[in-house]
Order: structure tokens, then C-alpha cells, then sequence
């Protein structure tokens, strides 16, 4: 296996209880200087943890991975976040696999059949790659998000991907996420506004009777079945 830049040594000195700024701030000091990648789906986390790291003025990267399956109201978002963090790289990673390309090679509408499937297409396997060069993987991820990532450490070993992962939000609340968003005026996806608690895909995300912005919920998402992960992060699939 290919030797990573970042080992265990380099990351034992963080609290775990850090607060988010001072666990950023931690990040920037030692690691910006190799590859270091926020990833987002432009969720409300992503765009506020995007927006505390952008005040670091490090030219970061920031991957995502279009689905081809986005909302428009997701594009329109992106377009504001390129726009708003000119110093940052946002780098598209999704799959080339075209929707009728999997239709011909699997099944039409395999969201619906085999979601894990059409999720390991278009979103683990392009993320897997997407890393594979990076040293260090930044996150929106928070603990209160599903009860899968309940133990979710601040600043973690991903097995999976084999590589660091910090999670500077892992202890904050929907509800503080929606007032850093509100008073620092980050862009974030209109969808919220009409009752979507995440946004994902359009095939797999639904919105919620009676959702109000600020609360967090993973309802809404692959209503049709049991699943509650996409997969990319070490949890579902
Ligand atoms: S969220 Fe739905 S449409 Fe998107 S990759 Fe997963 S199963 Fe496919």
C-alpha cells in the first residue's frame, strides 16, 4: 500500500473536545502545506466549514462530486460558492458514467432497485479516487447528523480510504450551523427554505412535512428503503 505523508504522531497533540475554530485553525497550521481537501455536497455543514477555513486565506481545495443527479437549486449554489471564495479551488470529482451508460449497463432507475449500487457508482468509487492523493480529508460531518455517526471523532483515521480525516463540526448542532450560516451570511441551498432538510440527489431526496430550517433530520432521503448513507464516509453500504 502506498505510504501516506501524515501519520499517527502528526495528529496525537489535538484535543478531541477542541472547539471547531481552534480544530481548524490546528488543521491549517500543520497540514495545509500538503494535500489537504474539504470535501461538500453543498450541505449546510460543507458551506459553513467552508466558510470558517476560506477566513484562513489558504488557497484549499474543495471537491465535490456531481452526481449528475443535482438539483438545480444545488448548481445555483455552487455558482455562488466559486463566486464568493475566488482563493479556494473547487474541483468537480463525479463520475463519468453517464446516466444512460448505467441505465444500459445495470438497470434503468437503479436508485430504485439497488440504490447501494447506483451510490457506489456515482458517488463512493468517484471519491475514492478523488482522494486517493490527498493526505488529509476535511468534513462537514457532525455526530448529531444519524445515529451511525453518533461516535464520530473529531480528528480520525478513515480505514476505508486510508487516510486523516478531521471533522471540526463533529460536536455542533443543526441549529448552530443554521446561525453561524445566518450571521456570517454564507450561501446555502434554497431547498432548506421549502422543506428539505439535506439535499442529495433528486431521485432519493424528498421534502419533509412540517421540516423547519434550522433542525436537522435524516428523513427525506432514500424514503423507499432502509438506507440512511450514501456510503462515503464508512457508514451504510
Ligand atoms: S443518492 Fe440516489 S441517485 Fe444519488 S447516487 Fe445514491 S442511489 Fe443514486
Amino acid at each position: 500500500m502506498e505510504m501516506r505523508v501524515v501519520s499517527r504522531e502528526q495528529w496525537r497533540d489535538i484535543g478531541e473536545d477542541s472547539p471547531a475554530d481552534r480544530l481548524i485553525a490546528w488543521s491549517v497550521d500543520r497540514f495545509a502545506h500538503l494535500e489537504m481537501a474539504i470535501t461538500t455536497s453543498f450541505g449546510m455543514e460543507g458551506c459553513a466549514l467552508i466558510d470558517m477555513y476560506a477566513a484562513h486565506r489558504v488557497p484549499l481545495t474543495v471537491i465535490y462530486l456531481d452526481t449528475m443527479f443535482f438539483f438545480e437549486e444545488t448548481h445555483r449554489l455552487r455558482e455562488r460558492m466559486v463566486e464568493r471564495y475566488p482563493h479556494l479551488k473547487f474541483v468537480n470529482r463525479g463520475t463519468t458514467i453517464t446516466p444512460e451508460i448505467q441505465a444500459e449497463k445495470h438497470a434503468p432507475e437503479l436508485w430504485k432497485t439497488n440504490p447501494d449500487l447506483c451510490c457506489k457508482i456515482r458517488k463512493v468509487d468517484p471519491m475514492r479516487e478523488a482522494v486517493a492523493g490527498v493526505d488529509v480529508w476535511i468534513t462537514g460531518l457532525r455526530r448529531t447528523q444519524s445515529s451511525s455517526r453518533a461516535n464520530l471523532a473529531a480528528v480520525e483515521w478513515d480505514w476505508k480510504f486510508q487516510l486523516l480525516k478531521v471533522n471540526p463540526l463533529a460536536a455542533w448542532e443543526r441549529q448552530r450551523i443554521w446561525e453561524y450560516v445566518q450571521e456570517h451570511k454564507v450561501p446555502y441551498n434554497e431547498l432548506h427554505q421549502k422543506g428539505y432538510p439535506s439535499v442529495g440527489c433528486t431521485h432519493c431526496t424528498q421534502p419533509v412535512e412540517g421540516y423547519q430550517i434550522g433542525q436537522y433530520t435524516r428523513a427525506g432521503r432514500w424514503n423507499e428503503t432502509n438506507k440512511t448513507e450514501c456510503g462515503l464516509h464508512g457508514y451504510g453500504i
